[in-house]
């Protein structure tokens, strides 16, 4: 298959990307932050997953990373393809849950409330499980070994490194409730983990 396909669904799911989050952005720097737990450790991981979700947006209008390009597969791309969906619903349902208390990082708003319903009810970070599942998306969808999996790689280490630190902090500031919240659910896979 050509790979101006994929070019194409990695722009649109990327641009989709911004565009859910875009008003969370804007509205959140107006709550006021009351505790912050943004270490270097933080902006490191952040920077790691922001550089490997434009990585791709290279891969489509440059040439450097030609060297690692593959055919792509057209079930890879349709599975591709239905991923990209997927996460990109579940990103936005739980942003829209949760609403004012999104942050980009590890902190904790004026008036913060624990959300523990709509998406929230069964499962403590579907917003992770969403960029799972568009990462997943992106490595099937695009065609280089590189490239590919670069945002399952760099979303994967912010995730494996901040979310005991995350729990902490829901713990520290919502105890006892925190704890019955974690106790009726799981970290990302209903029933499962
Ligand atoms: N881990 C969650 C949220 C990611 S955004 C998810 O994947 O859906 C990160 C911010 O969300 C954290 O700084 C924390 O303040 C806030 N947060 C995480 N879980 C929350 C919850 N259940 N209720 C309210 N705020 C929450």
């Amino acid at each position: 298959m050509d790979p101006w396909y994929a070019k194409a669904v990695i722009l649109a799911a990327s641009i989709a990307m911004v565009v859910i989050r875009a008003p969370h952005g804007s509205r959140s720097r107006k709550v006021k932050t009351v505790r912050s737990r943004k270490g270097r450790l933080e902006v490191f991981l952040l920077f790691v997953a922001w550089l490997s979700f434009f990585l791709p947006l290279l891969w489509c209008f440059k040439p450097i990373f030609r060297f690692a390009d593959y055919p792509l597969h057209p079930l890879a791309f349709a599975a591709g393809i239905v991923l990209f969906v997927a996460g990109l619903w579940v990103f936005y349902l739980s942003h829209k849950h949760l609403g004012e208390f999104w942050s980009i990082t590890l902190e904790v708003r004026e008036k913060h409330r624990l959300v523990t319903e709509g998406i929230y009810r069964r499962i403590r970070h579907p917003m992770y499980l969403g960029l799972f599942l568009y990462s997943l998306g992106q490595l099937l969808a695009l065609p280089n070994w590189v490239v590919g999996p670069s945002y399952l790689a760099g979303f994967g280490l912010l995730f494996a490194l901040r979310i005991g630190a995350e729990e902490k902090m829901m713990r520290d500031e919502f105890p006892g409730q925190y704890e019955a919240y974690a106790a009726r659910t799981r970290r990302l896979i209903p029933g499962i983990w």
